[in-house]
């Protein structure tokens, strides 16, 4: 276990997930836990979830929720979790639309009337930061914040937007997810209507959510972690987020990140430690040691031959791929790997 973040930018690249003999949900004081692929998934709990929270929380560990969504309010997200079986209050969840109300207040007058293009959720954050929401360009807002509205949002909100942005009113973003997951499949998230006003203005937004800093510094304002570890499913939002705050991460299985993913993973995008599912924060995490062909975790022994990644061994998937992100991040050093572990992770059914 150890700090491995890279916020100065001159630490070496990871080339391993970490060990630990400690259990995760003892070494750190505070997890901020992503939500979609990680706690729930289209709103149904993931598969022990519930129970891995609850055994993390009654041991001492601090809970947080962290999302890019800036459309439901913190009382509305406790409220689902609540309803999922994980007890969670509203000071127990961190937004985007928070982190970049934070944003727009550091830099315009209390009081400042701001142009909303967005949900509840940013109507609220904006308020609590003693910042007035206004629906119109015609309403002199001196800067215009965006974010995502959900499916109802009306095409003529972009052109509020617009009107207000060619005046010269500086321009912020929630976040710049492209997608959003849905009950029905992937939909546009804010990043695609983010690039909406962008081709329309050929202006820039200012962003908040993760994997940038503003965001990791709302987690960390409102939480008081001093020990933190970032758990996620993405390594664009979640674990790069966690790298450029300089905290540990744990990578879970659940949502979008598959094998082959997680072994071509650039510096920034690799976790500290990896597991199946949230039970990961309530076991030590085994270590994946050098030998003389390649590196060995738990049964397997991973190597690169040729311009494969190759596994011989037995034991469990996940040690397996642990061995093997070893070999690929380590071959791939500051770059990305460019060997095949396409017949590896078959070999552990991955
Ligand atoms: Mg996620």
């Amino acid at each position: 276990m150890s700090q491995t973040g890279n916020p100065g930018g001159n630490q070496r690249p990871r080339t391993r997930p970490a060990g630990s003999e400690r259990a995760l949900s003892e070494s750190y004081d505070t997890a901020l836990l992503d939500l979609d692929g990680v706690v729930y998934a289209g709103g149904k709990a993931i598969a022990h979830a519930v129970e891995s929270l609850a055994t993390a929380r009654s041991g001492g560990m601090h809970l947080a929720y962290v999302t890019n969504n800036a459309l439901r309010t913190p009382d509305a997200v406790a409220g689902h979790l609540t309803e999922l079986g994980i007890p969670t209050g509203p000071s127990d969840v961190i937004t985007s639309a928070q982190a970049v109300a934070r944003l727009v207040s550091e830099q315009v007058p209390v009081g400042a009337r701001v142009l909303v293009v967005g949900g509840e959720g940013l109507r609220v954050a904006l308020r609590e930061r003693g910042l007035e929401p206004v629906e119109s360009a015609d309403d002199d807002p001196v800067a215009v914040v965006q974010g995502y509205g959900g499916p109802e949002l009306a095409w003529g909100r972009f052109a509020e937007a617009c009107y207000a942005i060619a005046r010269g009113v500086p321009w912020f973003a929630s976040n710049t997810d492209l997608t959003i997951p849905s009950g029905r499949g992937i939909a546009p998230g804010n990043g695609a209507a983010v690039e909406v006003v962008r081709i329309a203005t050929g202006a820039e937004p200012q962003v908040a959510g993760k994997p940038l800093p503003p965001m990791h510094r709302e987690t960390i304002l409102r939480t008081g972690a001093e020990r933190a570890l970032v758990v996620g499913d993405r390594l664009d939002t979640d674990i790069e987020g966690a790298f450029n705050g300089g905290v540990d991460s744990l990578l879970v299985l659940t949502g979008v990140t598959d094998g082959a993913q997680l072994l071509a993973a650039r510096p920034e995008h690799r976790p500290t430690y990896v597991d199946a599912d949230l039970r990961g924060m309530l076991t030590g995490q085994p270590e994946v040691a050098p030998v003389d062909e390649g590196f060995a975790c738990g049964g397997w022994v991973a190597a690169a031959r040729g311009d494969a990644l190759v596994i011989e061994g037995e034991g469990e998937a996940l040690d397996g791929l642990r061995a093997l992100c070893a070999v690929a991040w380590t071959a791939a050093g500051d770059g990305v790997c460019a060997l095949d572990g396409g017949k590896a992770l078959a070999r552990l059914g991955l």
